[in-house]
């Protein structure tokens, strides 16, 4: 899904937390409800060794969408690392929480294109099979 649908639907999901949970955790739930797609950047630098955010923007646009890749901010060990945390420091749990409401309208939207087994979702198996 495009950044943009991101924002659109991070704002209005953090308006509700805002009214539920104050201004802090919904700038905490918007934050991570958008930038958990930093990890498409960094995963554009590490494969294609460029730094570029426009050309990194544009690849992933363009369906560059390999068997098995990487997001390492999508999958259910730093969500469980975060939960682990977020029982703790409490704000934590909000960035979970906008990690994962994004979560949805990603698999939403791969479902829709059929992008089917495209991104890993455990950190763990990925290592299995790439690293032998
Ligand atoms: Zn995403």
């Amino acid at each position: 899904m495009l950044p943009k649908y991101h924002v659109y639907f991070g704002l209005l999901a953090s308006i509700a937390v805002y009214f539920i949970s104050g201004s802090i955790n919904a700038l905490i739930f918007f934050f991570a409800s958008v930038f958990i797609d930093t990890d498409h950047y960094m995963a554009f630098v590490f494969k294609e060794k460029n730094w570029s955010l426009k050309k990194s923007y544009y690849y992933w646009k363009d369906e560059h969408y390999p068997y098995d890749e990487l997001m390492v901010f999508h999958t259910i060990e730093i969500w469980f690392l975060l939960l682990i945390i977020g029982l703790t420091i409490k704000p934590v749990l909000f960035l979970l929480a906008g990690m994962l409401y994004h979560e949805l309208f990603d698999i939403y939207d791969m479902n829709k294109r059929k992008l089917y087994d495209t991104r890993t979702i455990s950190l763990f198996a990925w290592s299995i099979r790439n690293f032998k």
